[in-house]
């Protein structure tokens, strides 16, 4: 019976596992994971399958109707895969002479982090970003369900995503050669820019890196107006 061999298969990394063995278990129907962490799984199946297949790891399975705990799951995953080349950046974007949090000359983002925005360089500012969002997305008070979100919840995945983004462009901009060993291995910044762009979580005009079809190098700047921490700059500083 396939139910009594799939209930076989113990999908387990143990310990020991090497590297190269991580994840060797055979494939699983959406519709057959019996758990809270169905819909992470399944993104995580979908990026191992092909990375570079963003489209497919966008698009839900069938059997999933819920969108916000579909876009939840996602970014929840571009956090931690956002981790990954944090630790990257550390060994490359010195404080001293990334100083502050930019893109392009005239972006500076300033760190949401603090009780006032403030200018942390862009090595603090990815890691209080991360550590902020990650946050956010355990909180009991916002997210206190993986299967269900309630919609004022929703709205905060915005400002998460446009944080966060941050990153991927201080990289593009000013490490560049860590950014493309980093998106060819991974596909991280064309999936999560297609995924921000399908899902309306963030505008056209903030898309600063370069991706073929969804978005292109902006010249100029204006403000982009207040979200709910009234933490926005305009123009040229911006949290
Ligand atoms: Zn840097
Ligand atoms: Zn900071």
């Amino acid at each position: 019976m396939a139910a009594e061999s799939e209930q076989r298969i113990l999908r387990r990394n143990r310990p020991g596992t090497k590297a190269k063995d991580f994840y060797s278990w055979p494939p699983q129907d959406f519709n057959d994971m019996d758990t809270i962490l169905a819909v992470q799984q399944y993104i995580q199946y979908m990026i191992r399958k092909d990375h570079t297949d963003v489209d497919a790891i966008l698009e839900p399975p069938e059997g999933h109707d819920d969108l916000a705990v579909w876009k939840y799951e996602h970014l929840r995953q571009f956090c931690l895969e956002l981790n990954h080349m944090a630790v990257r950046l550390q060994n490359e974007c010195d404080p001293v002479i990334c100083t502050k949090m930019k893109a392009t000359e005239q972006w500076i983002f300033l760190c949401a982090a603090h009780g006032e925005p403030k200018e942390c360089s862009a090595l603090d500012y990815t890691l209080h970003t991360l550590h902020g969002a990650s946050c956010l997305l355990n909180s009991n008070k916002h997210f206190d369900s993986r299967v269900s979100i309630r919609e004022s919840s929703v709205q905060r995945l915005g400002s998460i995503a446009r944080r966060i983004y941050r990153i991927f462009s201080h990289a593009f901009f000013h490490h560049q050669q860590l950014f493309a060993e980093f998106e060819g291995e991974t596909s991280l910044c064309l999936r999560f820019t297609r995924f921000v762009t399908k899902y309306g979580l963030m505008s056209r005009e903030n898309l600063l890196v370069p991706i073929d079809g969804v978005s292109s190098p902006v010249v100029s700047q204006q403000d982009e107006g207040g979200d709910e921490g009234g933490d926005e700059g305009a123009g040229e500083t911006e949290a």
